[in-house]
């Protein structure tokens, strides 16, 4: 049986060279490719990813999986290793090749084809805020991924299935009660923030010389233990983290004059992820479990560094009076409690991408609850817009003026990406539960004060990347804080965080 465990590893070792290579080739398509290079790029990457589902679907992986009692039932197998990541390459290996064997290679292409055409439609559908445009092709994704669902397989919810892809070996229900218990408290929280003095953050408006911005962001990614040996910092559209090989991962941002939103904050959130790529362990780097092992998971260590790191009043301190001399002429009269305040404002708001870590959530939850309705056939494509403005009233108490700023906001259902949002509030659900835990092991405060932000990565490495994909989610959880994910932490992170910012 051993021996079948190392064939298996010897077998998907091609399967991540080619997630490599093609991840190259998208990196270069999204930084620095010339426009006219598109249509052969494009080829090559069909190609590629081509070999990669014959690779992972080959017989002889499936022969091997079977030699070692791999199903739905038991996806570690049945034979015990003594090596310990052993059984999760196992299940990692099986959840892949069902996935793969499962989908047919006519649903394969139609999926490719019809969200190809989806996404055009949507952004011309966003562009002139006219859902009509992007109806009938949402119609067309959903009916694929309904197709989808039904071939993979689930227990309970044809969701399940879709939310395995982002969020593995986590439930539908175990979501959902999460997100029960957490919508109606932060709606209340939200409520008692409006009713207090609403604090002042005109300066994050003011205009941030674009060159001054990148030093000073990658001052600080250098001192988050981000190095230049293993990845680049490069400019895209849209800002992303991607994992080029063992020694290599890539993070790009965008620079606008709003510094702080999408430019320090933004690279701080990507270099979340870069960090965890980069802190796999010996026993998972280079193979199958050299992951993220959910992108709860990974959100969560982005959303760390992001929130509870860079915007606490411990980071400014340090960094604060260096900004200062960056940019005298913006923050000379801002003083360190102000600044801080502004840069944790609070304020319900249409746009998730722009929304403060206490709304986010609701965005989330929000979508959610949508696509669950639209995958089981209780609400229609065509009655999603008034679904979308009725249920942002209910949340946030303000209505989309028109479908760009609601329902066309995003470019998750025009992807086929059914089930990914919900990753984006357990990852601030699990960063909360692991930053209680690592506040009480590590002085965090004391170290930011100092500018130290290696204890953190020590912590965080040690805690959570060296394991990559070997350990799940709730695994993580359990080790780490002796319970599963449990929304309480978040609660009580955000109530201690904004008492002293809002006096709630
Ligand atoms: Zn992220």
């Amino acid at each position: 049986m051993q021996k079948s465990i190392e064939k298996l590893k010897e077998l998907t070792k091609d399967v991540v060279l080619l997630e490599h290579a093609i991840a190259t080739l998208s990196w270069d398509q999204e930084t620095y490719m010339p426009p006219k290079a598109i249509g052969e790029k494009g080829e090559q990457l069909a190609l590629l990813q081509g070999i990669l589902h014959n690779k992972i679907t080959s017989p002889d992986i499936g022969k091997l999986l079977d030699d070692l009692g791999a199903d739905d039932k038991n996806p570690a197998g049945k034979y015990e290793s003594k090596i310990s990541t052993d059984s999760a390459y196992i299940k990692e290996t099986y959840r892949q090749y069902k996935i793969q064997t499962r989908l047919s290679e006519k649903l394969v292409k139609e999926l490719a084809l019809e969200t190809s055409l989806s996404q055009a439609a949507w952004i011309k559908a966003r562009k002139k805020s006219d859902y009509s445009i992007f109806q009938p092709h949402l119609e067309k994704v959903l009916n694929l991924t309904k197709q989808k669902a039904e071939a993979i397989g689930y227990k309970d919810t044809p969701y399940d299935a879709l939310l395995d892809e982002f969020e593995p070996w986590t439930s539908t229900k175990e979501v959902a009660d999460i997100f029960q218990s957490t919508q109606p408290w932060l709606t209340e929280f939200i409520g008692k923030i409006r009713n207090s003095k609403q604090v002042d953050d005109s300066f994050i408006l003011k205009d941030f010389n674009i060159s001054k911005q990148e030093v000073f962001g990658r001052k600080v990614l250098q001192d988050m233990g981000y190095s230049y040996d293993r990845g680049r910092l490069d400019i895209s559209v849209h800002p992303f983290t991607t994992t080029l090989g063992r020694d290599d991962v890539r993070l790009t941002t965008r620079y606008q004059k709003d510094f702080f939103k999408t430019g320090l904050f933004g690279i701080i959130h990507e270099c979340g992820h870069g960090l965890y790529e980069l802190g796999f362990g010996d026993s998972v780097k280079g193979n199958l479990l050299a992951s993220g092992t959910s992108l709860g998971i990974h959100e969560s260590q982005s959303r760390t560094w992001e929130n509870v790191i860079g915007r606490s009043y411990s980071f400014w301190k340090y960094y604060y009076p260096e900004l200062q001399k960056y940019f005298p002429e913006n923050l000379t009269n801002i003083s360190l409690d102000d600044f801080y305040k502004g840069i944790n404002k609070v304020e319900p708001s249409l746009i998730r991408v722009e929304a403060d870590e206490v709304t986010y959530n609701l965005h989330i939850i929000l979508r959610f609850e949508l696509e669950q309705e639209l995958i089981s056939g209780a609400l229609s494509v065509k009655d999603l817009p008034e679904a979308w403005n009725s249920k942002t009233r209910d949340f946030f108490g303000i209505i989309p003026p028109n479908d760009a700023n609601g329902v066309l906001q995003d470019i998750h259902w025009p992807m086929g990406a059914f089930g990914y949002f919900p990753t984006y509030a357990l990852g601030n659900l699990y960063s909360a539960q692991f930053s209680s835990v690592m506040e009480k092991e590590i002085d965090v405060n004391g170290s930011l004060e100092k500018g130290s932000l290696i204890n953190v990565l020590d912590w965080l490495r040690d805690k959570i990347h060296i394991h990559g994909a070997s350990k799940t989610a709730s695994e993580l959880a359990l080790d780490i804080t002796g319970e599963k994910l449990n929304p309480e932490y978040f609660k009580k992170y955000l109530e201690n965080k904004y008492k002293q910012i809002y006096n709630v």
